[in-house]
């Protein structure tokens, strides 16, 4: 059993490796067990502390993995070890190839249609994946997709809306769908088609995978300016 560590009261389990948090997402007979997994990144702790919703939001995930370089550095400050960063670009996708090895079927819900669509032919095409159904991150009726993965009885529910939007998503989609995995997963559909390009292997060996990514992306920079909060909490050790 890990013992999670609490960063701003939300907690983090220290993971060491995606394979590892594949063991706590999966039963011992390989199937999906209902829950919700959350990336945990400097960002969404900065949320939490200013929003009850998306506090909640994060306690009331079941696997909550350190997907933030922040996280992980404040992680080893508790607890004195070294840590590892979970990556979710990666996990999602070992989980929804895990599920569907084991008959398990997986909703698309994100991302711009031309992206969904590639993203839906590439994980049946290269991957073999079990798609229950998909659609674009910019449907009008919200009611009406949760009716159509209500009756879809998918296992697998990512979503790609970007956060909190996607978390807001889950949230509400497992209350009438609770039997099921969800997982919000950002830009990864955009990562998976190949429209936005990961950091090189160096740049991620050295922690800089944000810098990469906000040099590619300069309208991040306000979003990233905020994250300075973080680091003040951190350095006070406040978090
Ligand atoms: N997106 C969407 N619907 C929306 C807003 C965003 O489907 O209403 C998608 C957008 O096309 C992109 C993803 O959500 O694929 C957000 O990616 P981003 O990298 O901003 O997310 P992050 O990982 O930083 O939360």
């Amino acid at each position: 059993m890990v013992e999670p560590i609490k960063i701003a009261d939300i907690p983090v389990m220290p993971f060491e490796s995606v394979e590892h948090v594949l063991s706590h997402v999966f039963s011992e007979a390989d199937s999906i067990k209902p829950g919700v997994a959350i990336a945990i990144n400097p960002e969404k702790i900065l949320k939490s502390l200013e929003c009850e919703q998306v506090k909640h939001i994060l306690l009331n995930a079941t696997v909550q993995y350190a997907d933030g370089i922040g996280v992980v550095k404040a992680m080893e400050k508790k607890s004195g070890k070294k840590l590892q960063r979970i990556p979710g670009v990666e996990l999602w996708l070992e989980v929804v190839k895990k599920a569907s090895e084991n008959n398990g079927s997986v909703y698309l819900v994100g991302a711009k249609p031309e992206v969904s669509e590639k993203a839906e032919q590439k994980l049946i095409d290269q991957f073999n994946i079990n798609i229950a159904g998909r659609s674009d991150g910019y449907f009008k009726d919200r009611s009406e997709l949760i009716g159509n993965i209500i009756q879809s009885k998918a296992d697998v529910v990512i979503v790609a809306l970007g956060s909190p939007k996607q978390e807001a998503f889950i949230d509400e989609c497992k209350k009438q769908h609770p039997n099921a995995f969800y997982m919000g997963v950002g830009g990864s559909l955009d990562v998976l088609v190949g429209n936005v390009e990961r950091a090189p292997e160096a740049w991620c060996k050295y922690n800089l995978e944000w810098l990469y990514r906000l040099l590619k992306e300069p309208t991040r920079l306000k979003r990233q300016i905020k994250l300075l909060k973080f680091v003040y909490l951190y350095l006070r050790g406040r978090l």
